[in-house]
């Protein structure tokens, strides 16, 4: 029973199924208090699914409720206690739900991207749909302290390997790209105000002087949390504490929100509301209601033309993020936004002059614009036609 191969996920019957994985083995050693599982092909099961072996490890701790033991260079992955190997086996399932199949077309060929903000998503090499993770979930925050091995340009996986999950290669320099522009983009944002209109330099010089500050900054993140084993960092950033907020408290009202974002001194700046727009709304599946339902919330942080600016920018990442599901309502959202005056007619006509990578990258900006047409359009008859009545008055 040890032997042979399991498909990923295990519930896909098919046995000509392209992505295998070897059947986990777990082997119990010592003897009372002392009692541990060694996990002897862990790194092999955690390469067919290109994911280091340290997170199944992690998981299955966590699900379990047992200490883990990680020793990379020896290749040494234990829980503690005594496990049999099908409990393993299914939370193993979980864990490839969670952290490895695309939310879209379930294919198990992802990439897990850490973003500067902190947060996870699952890259689809087979359909492009970049999904969220879910952050409450305890091995998210593990993830974030100890990201997957950078992609190299063109090349292979530092360690984590592809497994049999072949035919990514040709996709991973876009990979790399994509986490450089993310981080680029976040770099931006966190420019002072006065830079805000700055654009972006794309000369290769400058791009390749920002993947050297983004691995700083990982190192900086590596650094902060190299003391013990940390179960409790939690993140100083406080764009980081509100985003983790709104997540771990679903139930909390706008106010409530709101109230946080201050005892963070976040509550006059605009680039909070981005954080909100966010982490609020990246399940919702009734956005241009949801935006009705928390017109306030997003007028709260300020009304001033860069404050609109920034709830334009919060959703102009939301449909970078869902562009399946969102960008064809890009006009209804836009027009939601409109219609609670959140935003107001001169921002959006302002906006619509032309795409800024402002937020999002340039192609994903001309492709909302491109959606916005029809909403902006309308917008500058409404606007002409007031103008005409304003005259005969
Ligand atoms: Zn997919």
């Amino acid at each position: 029973m040890s032997s042979g191969n399991y498909n990923i996920p295990r519930s896909v019957k098919d046995s000509f199924h392209r992505y295998t994985m070897p059947r986990l083995q777990a082997k119990i050693e010592g003897k009372g208090n002392g009692i541990k599982t060694v996990l002897p092909n862990i790194v092999d099961v955690a390469r067919a699914l290109s994911r280091p072996p340290s997170y199944p490890t992690k998981y299955f701790g966590g699900e379990l409720g047992a200490q883990v033991q990680i020793e990379e260079k020896s290749e040494k992955y234990i829980v503690n206690g005594a496990h049999e190997v099908s409990k393993l086996q299914d939370a193993l399932d979980g864990f490839i739900d969670r952290y490895v199949l695309c939310a879209v077309c379930k294919n198990p060929e992802t990439d897990l991207i850490v973003g500067k903000d902190k947060l996870i998503v699952r890259k689809c090499g087979a359909c492009g749909e970049r999904s969220n993770v879910d952050m409450r979930h305890g091995l998210a925050k593990y993830i974030v302290n100890h990201p997957p091995p950078k992609v190299k340009k063109g090349g292979q996986h530092a360690s984590a390997g592809n497994g049999n999950a072949s035919g990514s290669e040709a996709d991973q320099g876009d990979d790399y790209d994509a986490l450089a522009q993310e981080t680029a983009k976040l770099a931006l944002a966190d420019e002072d105000d006065e830079d805000w209109d700055l654009e972006l330099d794309m000369s290769d010089e400058a791009v390749a002087q920002r993947q050297v500050a983004t691995a700083a900054g990982l190192s900086v993140i590596d650094r902060h949390n190299s003391g013990a084993d940390n179960e409790n960092e939690d993140s100083d950033d406080p764009y980081d504490q509100l985003g983790d907020f709104i997540r771990a408290t679903p139930e909390a009202t706008d106010r409530e929100i709101f109230t946080k974002a201050t005892e963070l001194h976040l509550g006059k700046k605009h680039r909070a509301v981005i954080v909100v727009i966010l982490c609020l709304f990246e399940e919702s599946t009734t956005v241009v209601k949801d935006i009705a339902k928390h017109d306030k919330l997003l007028m709260s942080f300020g009304t001033s033309d860069k404050h609109q600016r920034a709830v334009i920018g919060g959703f102009e990442r939301l449909i970078e993020e869902r562009q399946d599901a969102l960008l064809a309502k890009t006009p209804a959202i836009l027009k939601a936004l409109f219609d609670e005056e959140i935003v107001e007619e001169e921002a959006f006509l302002e906006w619509g002059k032309k795409p800024s990578k402002k937020y999002v990258d340039k192609d994903v900006a001309k492709k909302i614009h491109k959606a916005a047409e029809p909403f902006i359009q309308w917008l500058a008859e409404a606007e002409e036609a007031t103008d005409s009545e304003d005259d005969e008055e």
